[in-house]
């Protein structure tokens, strides 16, 4: 089968590998359409330690089963035995495993083996564009579930990558009042507007920064990390109100300072939010199948054999994209 290959940082290319064996449980779908998604870009660019070439990367797809269903895959494999497990928590699972990590082959692949009990079926009014968006809103669903915010609350968001915007279009939905979307890219921020966002400002200039600071006031109610640098860590935690959320749910980093005496002193309280479990799964495809969450005017479509092309425009020059499909069958 042809599989586009992670082979060395910064490089993918397209090669012939044995097809998928199939363990027990496990069925073989065709692959028609993956998405790129963060954590991907960030094993292209060498940045993961359990993405290490060669490696099938890709989590987010859709697919389609031997007898003709078409359908969408949770990509967090747990072990169901667990106590994490057995309470709820599959995303905490002991032993979880997701597509395109460690050894488990991801979805830019014709065909891949997975549990049957990940699969879900989809209708053919979702289109594949939304479908792919199963996998990432999950996560953005699990940590509105964590942060389950006040009514009329008022909400930041630092980073308008496609977590910040799935955020913000979801906290729509949620009935927040305002919205503070930070970023450093001008193309994003007007996205982000675009979206619905009552302001957003471009945290690379003290002009944006002051502005942010003023609209906030006394702070805001939740504030979301999308980002996981340095800066935009200290952000959220400077744009909350006393007695506020932090959510932080960016791995841009792996350590970073924050000023953490401030916070003490406002009582800031602090949540991290990590994958998804199938109940966030199902909610999500719920949400897109009822079509209200939609990236569409925000995808780019490639095909597999333009991996390369795909990968380099989402490190180097995103614009506006805020996820880029493989077509893939
Ligand atoms: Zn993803
Ligand atoms: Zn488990």
């Amino acid at each position: 089968m042809r599989a586009l290959v992670y082979t060395a940082p910064l490089c993918v290319s397209l090669e012939e590998r044995p097809r998928p064996k199939l363990e027990s449980g496990e069925v073989e779908l065709t692959v028609v359409a993956a998405g790129i998604c963060g954590s991907d870009i960030s094993g292209f660019l060498g940045h993961s330690r359990r993405r290490i070439p060669p490696l099938v990367l890709g989590h987010e797809f859709v697919g389609r089963t031997k007898d003709g269903r078409r359908v969408v895959a949770n990509p967090l494999v747990s072990c169901g035995r667990c106590n994490a497990c057995l309470s709820g928590s599959q995303n905490l699972c002991s032993s979880w495993r997701l597509l395109g990590m460690d050894t488990t082959q991801g979805c830019y692949a014709e065909f891949l083996a997975i549990p049957e009990t990940q699969i879900y079926e989809i209708p053919d009014s979702l289109s594949d564009i939304s479908a792919v968006l199963a996998e990432p809103l999950a996560n953005i669903v699990h940590l509105f579930r964590i942060a389950s915010p006040q009514p009329f609350f008022r909400m930041g968001i630092i980073g308008g990558g496609t977590m910040g915007a799935l955020a913000l279009l979801t906290a729509l939905r949620l009935g927040v009042r305002e919205v503070l979307v930070q970023d450093v890219s001008e193309e994003r921020l007007a996205t982000v507007r675009a979206m619905g966002a009552t302001l957003a400002v471009n945290a690379a200039t003290e002009e944006g920064r002051g502005e942010a600071l003023h609209f906030a006031g006394r702070g805001m109610d939740l504030v979301l990390d999308a980002s996981g640098s340095a800066n935009a860590r200290q952000a959220a935690f400077d744009l909350c109100r006393p007695g506020g959320l932090v959510v932080l749910l960016g791995m841009a980093t792996e350590k970073s300072e924050i000023d953490f005496v401030t916070s003490i002193r406002k009582e800031h309280r602090v949540a991290t939010s990590f994958a998804y479990t199938p109940v966030d799964f199902e909610r999500s495809l719920a949400l897109l199948k009822a079509g209200e969450i939609d990236l569409s005017p925000w995808t780019k479509e490639l095909p597999l054999a333009q991996g390369q092309r795909a990968f380099d425009l989402m490190t180097k020059s995103p614009g506006d994209t805020l996820k880029m499909l493989l077509r893939v069958s």
